[in-house]
């Protein structure tokens, strides 16, 4: 296979996703080409790997209703919002941190201030 870019697990770029995550959003690649993949390290054996697609090449799984839409609106505002202080972050709110910048790291605010 041609050399696809590659990221590591959790930094993948915006704008693609994993088949997995593809579902959840209910789309699915809809025949495109792989656009890069994600690499985990795993002790003694080969990184596990994980292809990603384009979000804005997938395609529904189903004909998209207003319903739909609106449930996919709901959960991307609730991925924005941060648990802390309720706000929306304006961005998915990193899992590593678990809530906006602003609430994981207080004191850079406050030096920005
Ligand atoms: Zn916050």
């Amino acid at each position: 296979m041609a050399t696809l870019p590659t990221y590591p697990w959790r930094l993948a770029p915006q704008g693609l996703a994993t088949r997995r995550q593809l579902r959840a959003m209910g789309l699915r690649p809809g025949g495109q080409d792989v656009a890069a993949q994600i690499e985990r390290p795993r002790r003694r054996r080969g990184p596990l790997v994980a292809y990603l697609y384009r979000v804005d090449d997938a395609k529904p799984v189903r004909p998209m209703t207003p319903a739909r839409w609106a449930a996919l609106a709901k959960a991307n505002a609730a991925r924005r919002r941060c648990p802390q202080c309720r706000r929306d972050a304006g961005y998915v709110i990193p899992a590593e941190l678990g809530t906006c910048v602003p609430c994981a790291y207080p004191e850079d605010e406050q030096r920005a201030a």
